[in-house]
């Protein structure tokens, strides 16, 4: 499996080509908003990688319009995989914002797999738990007390009333805002940044005129430097084939500290004899289904790098 981080070069970097921001992703077609002002779209030549919203790229004129020929080094990249295809959601994240909310059925599985991708890359996370004007929210508030408790930033708010809670949690942040469809998320992205989402709109009808219409992912500037979201497509699967083993067992916060104290060093917390995982487990100090996610994932792992298969 290819390795995306590793963007290389496409053609020399050269200064007379225009540099700028990838806010809108279509496929292989691209809005790019150029550092000195305008917003172009942009076809990507080469078959060879792919792009996403916060990519920074550099973009020439060419006769059949702009194209991208280069992008920079990544200083993360939030990507799902399975064995077969890899899928970029955002790039040069900081944090990724988890949203949920009481009248659609959480997917805890798939939300886990959320905070195990945005800890694998270094990248803090939160919830953002919307609709809190339903009467469901206070009990879901007490439901993801669980993820409080391992340090992750939940935050109640109402996008329809009342968006201020969640200013503070993006001010100054490289985002991602990842759901299930429904959650409420484009009406978020419209409560924080009323007028965006209409320019925004433009551009990523353009970029799909004339082809299939599959949702696109899109990027909103915040007041202040070099602040955003990416607002990516509800996701209802997120693999995570592209961890190493040990990122998955190192992105699961709680076991940091129990990890070295298992007789093994690549103790991987199943059967193993002397396991200080499974003994917190039993004593009721680390909760089981987050155990459990551990071994699928790792299953998981050892699957798509099997060429067995
Ligand atoms: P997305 O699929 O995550 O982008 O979700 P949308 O923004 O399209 O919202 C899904 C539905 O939830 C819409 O009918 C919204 O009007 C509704 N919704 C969004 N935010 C709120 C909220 O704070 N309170 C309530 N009651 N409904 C909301
Ligand atoms: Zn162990």
């Amino acid at each position: 499996m290819t390795q995306p981080r590793r963007s290389k070069t496409v053609a020399p970097v050269d200064d007379a080509l225009s540099r700028g921001l990838v806010i809108a992703a279509h496929r292989r077609h691209y809005g790019v908003e150029l550092d000195r002002g305008d917003t172009v779209t942009c076809v990507l030549k080469g078959r060879a990688m792919t792009l996403a919203c916060g990519d920074r790229v550099q973009v020439a004129d060419g006769p059949d319009g702009a194209s991208i020929v280069g992008v920079d080094p990544r200083r993360t990249l939030l990507y799902r995989s399975d064995a077969f295809r890899e899928k970029l959601i955002a790039a040069n994240v900081t944090q990724v914002l988890g949203v949920v909310a009481p009248d659609v059925p959480v997917d805890e599985h798939l939300l886990n797999r959320w905070i195990i991708a945005a800890e694998a890359e270094g990248c803090r996370f939160a919830i953002i738990l919307n609709k809190s004007d339903l009467d469901g929210a206070p009990a879901l508030v007490k439901r993801f007390a669980f993820y409080a408790s391992l340090g992750y930033d939940v935050v109640p708010v109402s996008a329809k009333r009342d968006v201020s809670p969640v200013a503070p949690l993006v001010a100054g942040q490289r985002s991602v805002m990842i759901g299930q469809s429904g959650m409420g998320k484009s009406t978020l992205i419209n409560a924080l940044l009323p007028g965006a989402a209409a320019r925004i709109g433009e551009i990523s009808a353009a970029l799909r005129s004339g082809r299939h219409t599959t949702t696109s992912t899109a990027l909103y500037r915040l007041p202040g430097d070099d602040a955003w979201i990416v607002d990516s497509p509800g996701l209802q699967s997120f693999g995570l084939a592209h961890c190493s083993e040990d990122a998955i067992i190192g992105a699961f916060v709680e076991l940091r500290p129990l990890v070295p104290h298992c007789r093994f060093r690549d103790c991987r917390h199943d059967r193993e004899p002397d396991c200080a995982v499974r003994a917190a487990v039993a004593g009721g100090l680390v909760a089981p289904q987050r155990v459990a996610l551990l071994q699928t994932l790792l299953r998981e792992a050892r699957a798509a790098r099997d060429p067995s298969r």
